[in-house]
């Protein structure tokens, strides 16, 4: 900037033209001087890791006299002053405020206006808010990035969760200038294509736990149904069909059944994609065709499916090491020993229940413990360290035998039960019955795949190979 110009500023009364350090001044020689157009929570905190990273910082805003504490060797100045001292500028400026960028078009023109912005919902505006800005400025090269940090992030700088740098934009020459930024700030770059990719980087910060979702629901829709359910069979069936008030065991009683059953069948329904998928392949002799998007959408959340889970399993295992603390429990058994004792009985040793009793616990501890070998190798820390093959060895083999450790844990938990006609109370099955729908179904349908003969033709279609339906077409024509 000119000399005279400087002097004009000096002079003007305007509050935009408030200059506290003469621009030229702004940039040591050799450092470079980038602008920031905002001096709200963003525009201090990428300020901030511009300096602490080398740059020079000019900060255009509507008041920059009175615009609060900035970062320390920052210059605030105003929009139209700022904006023809640097080359690169950050817009950290809401949407809502961009129409005063469209006076700024002239001294704006050729220069990377870096648009960080967000909007508070999906699809609030009919183009994304760099295109508008592109709209705006023609001018400009106009690149969408950095929205997907917040500002407290960036204030501390990057870390593993978030060191990444999206960006898009039509300009090679201004995506090239904002990746130079951002690789010296300590983030790696994700060049996401065209300025057409800017809504899809706008939408990314209001994305509430996408895959997160089903899985959730599945949960919640298990745990109410089974929950009521219960409640019904255990507690109202009592209370009306022997007047006994045992609504106490809701607490416990109650929520270490429904726990399990769910723990079980989301456990299951982890891998019952995998099993449809496969006999989808062998029906269809290929496995170039698409899966139906339900059964896509399934397969990416089970992931979720599985540690969701395990948080139920948890429950259980924390419920059920309650059990001997519980009043009620020490109730029971002590009153059985005080009438034994009175009645001069001895109980005799049951070994078959000792047998039933102890394998049903080793069951469950075995399956527990597999299950938490499988959320342990879902975290990306420690599957990044192993192969594909030991994660799939893990996730596939060792899954499905937890499948089976914790469905035989639950047959051994009913017994014989599911004889006696007293567990049908109102004609309803016990609840352990039902929660044994899937995962039975889940390992004769994978044992039936294991068969040789059905193997065989599996694996080759996953290598590949198609089956032909013209030939088999014509075979079908000879044959009849
Ligand atoms: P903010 O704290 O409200 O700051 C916005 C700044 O814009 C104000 O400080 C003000 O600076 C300027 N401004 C306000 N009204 C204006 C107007 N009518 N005309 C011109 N300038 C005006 O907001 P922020 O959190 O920094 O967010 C700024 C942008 O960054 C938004 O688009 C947001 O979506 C995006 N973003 C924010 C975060 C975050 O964590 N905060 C993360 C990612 C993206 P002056 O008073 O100096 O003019």
């Amino acid at each position: 900037m000119s000399a005279d110009r400087q002097g004009d500023v000096s002079k003007e009364s305007k509050p935009e033209s408030v200059l506290l350090r003469p621009l030229g001044t702004a940039a040591a020689p050799g450092q470079e001087l980038v602008c920031v157009f905002g001096t709200g929570d963003m525009g201090r905190s990428l300020g901030l890791r511009l300096l602490q990273s080398g740059y020079a910082v000019v900060y255009g805003s509507r008041r920059p006299h009175s615009c609060g504490p900035l970062p320390q060797g920052a210059q605030p100045t105003g929009h139209e002053e700022a904006a023809r001292s640097a080359a690169l500028v950050f817009i950290c400026v809401h949407r809502e405020h961009y129409d005063f960028l469209e006076t700024l078009a002239p001294q704006l023109k050729k220069k990377v206006l870096v648009d960080v912005s967000n909007n508070l919902k999906k699809n609030l505006y009919p183009e994304a808010n760099a295109e508008y800005l592109q709209r705006l400025i023609p001018g400009a090269h106009v690149v969408k990035a950095f929205n997907t940090l917040s500002a407290w992030a960036l204030q501390n700088g990057p870390s593993d969760a978030n060191r990444q740098v999206y960006l898009c934009g039509n300009s090679d020459e201004g995506k090239q200038a904002v990746a130079e930024v951002a690789t010296k700030l300590g983030f790696t770059v994700l060049d996401k294509g065209s300025l057409s990719a800017a809504r899809e980087l706008e939408d990314f910060p209001l994305q509430l736990f996408p895959e997160w979702r089903m899985p959730l629901r599945v949960a919640v829709g298990l745990t109410a149904s089974f929950f009521f359910y219960l409640l019904i069979r255990d507690i109202i069936y009592a209370y009306v069909d022997q007047g006994k008030d045992v609504s106490f065991r809701i607490m416990v009683s109650l929520a270490n059944k429904v726990f399990p059953i769910v723990s079980l069948i989301m456990l299951s329904l982890c891998y019952v994609p995998g099993v449809i998928a496969a006999f989808l392949q062998l029906y269809r002799g290929t496995k170039y065709r698409r899966f139906p998007d339900w059964l896509d959408r399934w397969m990416l959340c089970r992931k979720q499916l599985g540690l969701v889970a395990l948080a139920f399993a948890f429950l259980h295992v924390l419920y059920t090491l309650i059990i001997p603390i519980r009043y009620y429990v020490r109730f029971r058994l002590s009153a059985s020993t005080i009438s034994q004792i009175k009645e001069n009985r001895t109980s005799v040793f049951d070994t078959t229940l000792a047998w039933r009793a102890d394998s049903y616990y080793s069951m469950g501890i075995l399956g527990f413990g597999l299950f938490l070998l499988l959320g342990i190798t879902s975290l990306p820390s420690v599957s990044n360290a192993l192969s594909w093959r030991e994660f799939s060895f893990v996730q596939s083999k060792l899954g499905y035998l937890t499948v089976f450790f914790c469905t035989f844990h639950t047959y051994l938990y009913g017994w014989d039960r599911f004889l006696q006609p007293y567990g049908y109370k109102w004609y309803t099955p016990p609840a352990y019955l039902l929660s044994l729908v899937v995962p039975s179904l889940l390992i004769v349908l994978k044992l039936l795949l294991l068969l040789p003969c059905v193997n065989r033709s599996l694996m080759r279609i996953r290598q590949g190979w198609e089956r032909n339906d013209a030939e088999d077409g014509s075979a079908r024509v000879l044959l009849t």
